[in-house]
């Protein structure tokens, strides 16, 4: 984190259920690329901004996101979290009972592309994005979010500077490549109205119109 992150998460009273969740998952050996606190609460803000009901999230890892979304749940809202690894989100379903919204979330296990196609042909409807899994399939979350989306939903997106890569011309892997053109697309997408911060590890916003 920059001193200038840390200086504003400093301005915070400390969030005992958010640290107990960080520091499980560094116990559990999980990778620690979570959200940052403040991000989180961007996130929670976001969400209650935007009057969402029902609110996706691409990458569940241990329920720290997961929960910031809640929080900002309208009433009666609810969260369905897609997951690669069944143990991951095991930790964040429990993360999230304890947080106070086990019966507000659900998850859904396997390859995120195989649950958006499930969730499509349920007819499920989204308020609210939050796309964080591997970055090869940003342009496909992208694709997936608009369609699944009510009119003026919300997609944010994180890691859209993948720590640099993304503006160095010398990297070139898949990731690399994906987020690129996620980045190309949501910019200039004629559904979308959107923007992009550089704070933390980048964050792309959009507005499906
Ligand atoms: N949003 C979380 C962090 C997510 S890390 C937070 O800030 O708290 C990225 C997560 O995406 C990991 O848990 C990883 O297992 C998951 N993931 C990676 N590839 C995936 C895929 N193809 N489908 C679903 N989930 C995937
Ligand atoms: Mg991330």
């Amino acid at each position: 984190m920059t001193v200038e992150e840390q200086y504003m998460d400093a301005l915070y009273p400390e969030d005992p259920v958010l640290e107990r969740v960080k520091a499980n998952i560094r116990e559990l050996g999980m990778p620690e690329i979570s959200v940052a606190p403040n991000y989180g609460r961007l996130l929670t803000l976001l969400v209650n901004l935007s009057g969402a009901r029902q609110v996706l999230e691409i990458g569940a890892l241990g329920g720290y996101s997961g929960i910031c979304l809640a929080r900002g749940l309208a009433e009666g809202g609810s969260l369905v979290s897609l997951e690669l690894e069944e143990g991951y989100a095991a930790v964040a379903k429990r993360h999230l009972t304890e947080a106070g919204f086990g019966d507000r979330v659900s998850y859904r296990i396997g390859e995120a592309l195989d649950s958006l196609a499930q969730l499509e042909r349920e007819g499920a409807k989204f308020d609210f994005f939050f796309i964080d899994a591997d970055k090869e399939n940003y342009p496909n979350y992208l694709e997936w979010a608009i369609r699944l989306a009510n009119p003026g939903a919300v997609i944010a997106a994180d890691n859209t500077l993948l720590r640099g890569r993304t503006v160095n011309p010398d990297k070139n892997g898949p990731s690399v490549l994906a987020v690129r053109r996620f980045n190309e697309q949501i910019a200039q997408d004629e559904r979308l109205q959107s923007a992009m911060l550089p704070a933390y590890d980048g964050l792309a916003l959009a507005m499906v119109k």
